[in-house]
């Protein structure tokens, strides 16, 4: 008998199940809304140019070689990665408070940082936006966290950010427990809070003693400014607040599978500096030993030189601006069809995603009448949306809500 016999087996799962039955289907006019990756107007993948220019010099430096890794990674791009999100002037880094962790991409990042939060600082109870990424529920569960709660986040009627209800939840977390938050272009709503209520939900943070915890997968896309997309996390920082940041370039660099990520734990205190790195060196030893090398060095050369910074801003801002071209003209195509409903807020959101605030019975209908790919929860990427397709899906969408 094999010893494989009791193994169950799970439902298809996440985003790479619809992008299979997407392959699948025949029909002409399939458009895929499904995976969060970026589309050329021409609907293809995107390879950043000064991405590419940087990993082709790396390439062809007669120094390079493949040895392994510090476990942490590789410091040039701990470095870089940590500065940017926190700013080059940042106190917390001066005063040597940081611990900068390369890491398997965000999920890497996620999956580390939540080992830790849960071996180390002993926490249960996590609470996630309610609706969040479905791996973040995935991720705290299967590193050992007992207690999921939701804050309220999107109000369904108002199609907008529901702050009073959110900090009600906050107010009613016990002192402690961590609270997950994605600080710009929010996956799936594409809704941030603004600084006035980022302020709102710092100060509760702090009189409760909660844990906050930064998911940071989209910086830039949002405003087409990385400084300005990490707004939150960095007043957070400046309030003297204690953190852990998981940080991904799958998205603003295009590196979905390089993997390519880093982990920043604030400290209120450079003495603990040691401890929290020593105990993330074991966390990974133990996992995977050590992070890969190569994309490191391309984001630590492209952030580290002012030329190759600014044409990847540059390429940063044209992405955001045919992100935005899309959302207005979907707006105005359905305003145009006269479909029932509001639509500004399409335009409105920001970031890969839109939250249609359809129900997933048209959903369901856009996928199997339409050949529509979108989540259930009325998710779409913004980037599969083109000249070519986006009066199909305006015409579909318009379709399955009358
Ligand atoms: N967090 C959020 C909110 C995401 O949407 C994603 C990617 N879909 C990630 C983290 C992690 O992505 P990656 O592992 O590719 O960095």
């Amino acid at each position: 008998k094999s010893a494989f016999k009791n193994i169950k087996t799970l439902p298809p799962m996440g985003v790479s199940h619809l992008t299979n039955l997407f392959q699948e289907d025949k029909n002409d006019n399939k458009v895929n809304l499904g995976v969060g990756v970026y589309r050329t107007e021409e609907n293809q993948p995107y390879m950043l140019p000064v991405v590419k220019k940087c990993a082709l010099e790396l390439v062809e430096n007669p120094d390079l070689n493949f040895e392994y890794l510090p476990v942490l990674g590789n410091p040039e791009f701990t470095k870089a990665a940590t500065e940017l999100i926190l700013g080059k002037d940042c106190k917390a880094i001066k005063e040597k408070r940081i611990v900068g962790v390369q890491t398997i991409s965000g999920s890497g990042a996620l999956r580390i940082a939540v080992e830790f939060i849960s071996q180390h600082l002993k926490k249960r109870t996590c609470y996630m936006s309610n609706p969040t990424w479905k791996n973040h529920s995935l991720i705290l569960k299967q590193a050992g966290f007992k207690t999921l709660k939701g804050y309220p986040y999107w109000n369904a009627s108002k199609r907008n950010i529901d702050i009073p209800k959110l900090l009600a939840a906050l107010n009613e977390a016990k002192q402690g427990d961590v609270i997950l938050l994605q600080p710009s272009a929010h996956n799936p709503t594409g809704m941030d809070p603004t600084k006035r209520q980022w302020k709102q939900i710092a100060q509760v943070i702090k009189e409760r003693n909660l844990f906050p915890f930064f998911d940071v997968a989209y910086q830039g896309f949002a405003t087409g400014d990385p400084d300005r997309d990490t707004w939150a996390v960095r007043y957070f920082v400046k309030e003297g607040i204690e953190t852990l940041i998981a940080q991904s370039f799958s998205k603003n660099m295009g590196l979905y599978n390089e993997r390519v990520g880093n982990l920043i734990v604030v400290l209120k205190d450079a003495k603990h500096f040691e401890a929290v790195a020593s105990q993330f060196t074991i966390i990974i030893r133990t996992n995977y030993s050590n992070p890969p090398a190569f994309c490191s060095r391309v984001v630590a050369k492209l952030l580290t030189d002012e030329h190759n910074k600014k044409e990847w801003l540059k390429t940063i801002g044209e992405m955001v601006d045919r992100i935005k071209k899309m959302r207005k003209t979907l707006t105005k195509k359905l305003k145009e069809l006269e479909t029932p409903g509001t639509w500004d807020h399409i335009e409105k959101q920001r970031g890969m995603f839109s939250f249609l605030g359809l129900p997933p019975n048209q959903c369901d209908k856009l996928l199997k009448e339409k050949h529509i790919y979108l989540l259930n929860s009325g998710r779409i990427n913004v980037c599969g949306l083109n000249l070519n397709n986006i009066d199909y899906v305006a015409k579909s969408i318009d379709e399955v809500v009358r």
